[in-house]
C-alpha cells in the first residue's frame, strides 16, 4: 500500500474530517484552519505550500480574515488565513537573498534559546549551490547552519536531500540536533537539520540516506496524538537510530493568533504542552518545540521556556518578508 492508498491515521474515527466548510473556494496555499477535526488537517497538509510562505510581519503578502459565517455557525475560533501563491508573493516581495546571507539561521555558539531555521523544501526556492554555500559559511565561520523542511520524497527531493547530507559530510561538518542546543554541546561547526509536521512514513523513506551519511537530525512532530499505532512504531524506529524527536504543538495552528483570539495560558494548555506532554509520555525526552510557520512572540517565548529549553521559528530568504526569527 502506498502512501496516498494509505489512511493517515488508522486510529482516527471513520467519518471526521468530511467537513470542509468554506475552504473549497480558497487560493492554493497555506490554510489555517479553525478547530476541526485533526484527520481533516492531516489531509491538508499534502496540499499546503511551505512554512516560509507565510510569515508572521511579512503583511505585504498575508491575509488574515476572519469568517464571520464559521464563527456563529460554529466556533469562535474562527481565523483563517492563507497566503498568495508563491509566484504572486515573489513578485511582491522581491529576490531572494543567498543562505549565507540569512544571519539568523546561523548558530554561532551564543548559547540561544530561540533557534531560527531556513527551509529547504523545493517551493522555498533555495538553490542547491545556495545551499552550499551556506554550509562553507558554517565551516569557515564555526557556525551550525540550521535547515529545515517537511517531506523527504515529496517537498523535498531526496536527491536534494542527499547532496546536502554529502556536503555536510565533505566539510567535515557535525550533525548537530536540537537536543544538543538544549543540552549545550557545543558542536560547531555544523548543521541542524529538522523535519517538520506528521510526514512520519516520508521520514522513514530518507533512513537509508541518514545512515549512509551518519546524519543525526531532528523531527518536530505535530499530533502525535492522533498518530496510528504503525506511525507510533516507526517514529520510534528513527528515535533508536539517534534522531532528536521534539514537539511541534498539537493541531498547527498560528501561535500568535490562537493567542489573540483565546489568550497565551489557552494556547499553551491546547497547543503547546501537551504536544510535549504526549512525547514524553511515550518516553522521548522532548527538549525542543518549533512553532508552527515558526510564528512567534517574545511573551509566547517566554511562556514556552518554562516548558522545554529550545525553541525554533524560522529566518526567511524572500527579501522583503519579515521573519518571525529574533536574531
Ligand atoms: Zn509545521
Amino acid at each position: 500500500m502506498n502512501d496516498s492508498q494509505r489512511p493517515a491515521l488508522g486510529d482516527a474515527k471513520p467519518g471526521v474530517g468530511r467537513e470542509r466548510r468554506g475552504l473549497t473556494d480558497q487560493p492554493r496555499g497555506e490554510v489555517q484552519l479553525e478547530r476541526q477535526p485533526q484527520l481533516d488537517l492531516i489531509a491538508r497538509e499534502d496540499e499546503r505550500t511551505t512554512d516560509e510562505v507565510i510569515g508572521v510581519g511579512s503583511g505585504r503578502v498575508r491575509i488574515t480574515r476572519e469568517r464571520h459565517e464559521d464563527r456563529e455557525r460554529a466556533s469562535h475560533r474562527a481565523t483563517v488565513a492563507w497566503a498568495i501563491p508563491l509566484g504572486v508573493v515573489a513578485s511582491l516581495a522581491g529576490c531572494r537573498a543567498e543562505v549565507a546571507e540569512v544571519d539568523g539561521a546561523f548558530y554561532d555558539g551564543d548559547g540561544r534559546a530561540v533557534h531560527c531555521a531556513i527551509n529547504l523544501d523545493d517551493a522555498a526556492g533555495n538553490t542547491v549551490e545556495s545551499v552550499d554555500a551556506a554550509l562553507d559559511r558554517a565551516l569557515e565561520r564555526g557556525e551550525v547552519v540550521e535547515l529545515y523542511a517537511h517531506k523527504p520524497g515529496v517537498t523535498v527531493p531526496l536527491a536534494k536531500l542527499e547532496h546536502v547530507l554529502a556536503a555536510a559530510r565533505d566539510r567535515g561538518l557535525a550533525f548537530v540536533t536540537y537536543a544538543d542546543f538544549a543540552a549545550g554541546t557545543d558542536v560547531r561547526p555544523g548543521l541542524a537539520l529538522s523535519f517538520d509536521d506528521s510526514g512520519v512514513p516520508n521520514w522513514m523513506s530518507a533512513r537509508p540516506l541518514f545512515q549512509q551519511y551518519g546524519a543525526r537530525v531532528t523531527f518536530f512532530v505535530t499530533r502525535y496524538g492522533v498518530f496510528s499505532d504503525d506511525y507510533r512504531a516507526q517514529l520510534r524506529v528513527l528515535a533508536d537510530d539517534g534522531h532528536d524527536i521534539a514537539a511541534h504543538s498539537v493541531a498547527h495552528y498560528r501561535a500568535p493568533s490562537y493567542v489573540e483570539e483565546n489568550g497565551l495560558q489557552a494556547y499553551l494548555d491546547d497547543e503547546a504542552v501537551p504536544s510535549i506532554e504526549v512525547l514524553r509520555r511515550d518516553g522521548y525526552a522532548v527538549t525542543a518545540f518549533a512553532y508552527p510557520f515558526g510564528a512567534r512572540t517574545s511573551e509566547l517565548d517566554d511562556a514556552l521556556l518554562a516548558h522545554v529549553p529550545v525553541l525554533r521559528s524560522v529566518s526567511f530568504s524572500l527579501q522583503g518578508a519579515v521573519s518571525p526569527c529574533p536574531h
